[in-house]
């Protein structure tokens, strides 16, 4: 006889890496609501629902406003090979890992990538950005808001006056921000931009809520290509087509858009929750989130601090939902975080390149930025600490972190 797995009965996990985080319950309530049809009114009307929720949580009156079918990493190939023609020249900033990505992608849609670097840890002067656009004169500047790997958030408030006056294209990653950070696509003058629900918008990995303003709009729907069988003769029938079916905006515009033409089956559980992150949050209102991420990363970071650890990176300018922790020295950072996920269930993040081994990345983000899933995450890094022999003050992190609750 063959012995079959049970049915899937996860532990209890309290995640606070820097992503995926615990999803709202409600979220996972939406997610097992009954399937529709993909043309059933109710569907239909939840597309537009969703994407008008989308409009809220992006501060933006963009009608291309959706979601795409993936991780966050579709979306931002989404953007990049629908906007970037073979050849155009984009400029990449790039402060972490994700700007890598961002180049990487772009290198595939086989544009001539030009990059600057700043050390991990730190962000960009406008004054360089705009430099960087003055020398490379790129079609697109693609630029992460909130890297996840070294925490810090690039202000993104003046670059968007910036590349209008240089008539370039403004694209942004918001991935790990969106939502537990100050995020105005309109006022910022952003022409793309994505995220995942993974970080502060406290669902599943697995969709990827996009904007774009009209200027991206004309780019895309000039690069979009007749698919036999699906488009009338009379559309628009590019030579210089969009090199991908899946990641096509153009056609992806058309199935969300007034004459939903045929693309991609909607992801339907995906798409309940976005939905439902995108509801809660506007619920309890975009200022009020961002402020309850702000106060949640503040105490985890007098938390971390008062048991004496240091931090990584410049603090001005870090993220309010992730703090990047140095391992004290003696202390098996591996090690330490299994005894975290073993004997607390609480998962903290490892960290890549340069600093991995060095640091542990400890995110408060969505459903989990709250003081209880702050306070229990010190109490048991400090006991963890002890046991690897590091010398931490009693009660010190939870102290300080709930000082920070009681004082805002
Ligand atoms: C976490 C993160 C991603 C994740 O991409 P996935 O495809 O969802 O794994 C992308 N970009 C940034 C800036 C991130 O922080």
């Amino acid at each position: 006889m063959t012995a079959f797995p049970g049915p899937i009965d996860p532990p209890t996990r309290l995640l606070m890496g820097p992503g995926p985080i615990s999803a709202y319950p409600s979220v996972l309530r939406a997610m097992s609501a009954p399937l529709v049809g993909q043309y059933d009114p109710f569907m239909t009307a939840a597309m537009t629902e969703t994407q008008e929720l989308y409009r809220g949580v992006w501060a933006t009156g963009n009608e291309a406003t959706l979601l795409i079918d993936g991780t966050s990493r579709a979306g931002i190939e989404a953007a990049i090979v629908s906007l970037v023609r073979p050849g155009d020249r984009v400029l990449v900033p790039v402060f972490g890992r994700f700007g890598h990505l961002l180049a990487e992608i772009a290198e595939r849609a086989m544009a001539e990538v030009h990059t600057i670097e700043t050390a991990w840890g730190q962000v960009f002067p406008v004054s360089v950005i705009e430099e960087a656009i003055v020398r490379v004169k790129p079609t697109l500047l693609a630029l992460v808001q909130g890297d996840t790997s070294t925490t810090m958030n690039q202000p993104l408030d003046e670059v968007g006056a910036i590349c209008a006056r240089h008539g370039v294209l403004f694209y942004t990653d918001a991935t790990a921000s969106l939502g537990g950070n100050p995020f105005e696509a309109d006022a910022w003058g952003l022409d793309a931009a994505t995220a995942g629900l993974q970080k502060c918008l406290g669902g599943p990995s697995g969709s990827s809520p996009l904007t774009l303003s009209d200027r991206a709009v004309e780019v895309v729907r000039s690069r979009t290509r007749v698919e036999a069988g699906i488009r009338e003769a009379d559309d628009v029938s590019a030579t210089d087509f969009v090199r991908s079916n899946y990641f096509d905006l153009g056609m992806i515009l058309d199935y969300w858009g007034p004459r939903r033409l045929n693309h991609h089956t909607e992801a339907t559980s995906m798409l309940y929750a976005a939905r439902e992150c995108a509801r809660v949050l506007l619920i309890e209102g975009r200022d009020a989130v961002i402020e309850r991420h702000r106060v949640a990363g503040a105490a985890m970071l007098a938390g971390v601090q008062a048991l004496g650890l240091e931090v990584f990176g410049d603090l001005a300018h870090k993220m309010n939902n992730v703090v990047a922790v140095e391992i004290p020295a003696g202390v098996p950072g591996d090690e330490a975080r299994r005894a975290m996920l073993e004997d607390f269930g609480i998962e903290i993040g490892t960290s890549f390149g340069p600093l991995h081994g060095r640091v542990w990345r400890i995110g408060t983000m969505g459903y989990n930025a709250r003081e209880d899933a702050v306070l229990t995450t010190l109490a048991a890094l400090e006991a963890v600490l002890r046991r690897f022999g590091a010398s931490v003050p009693t009660g010190g992190g939870t102290d300080a972190a709930a000082d920070v609750f009681r004082s805002s």
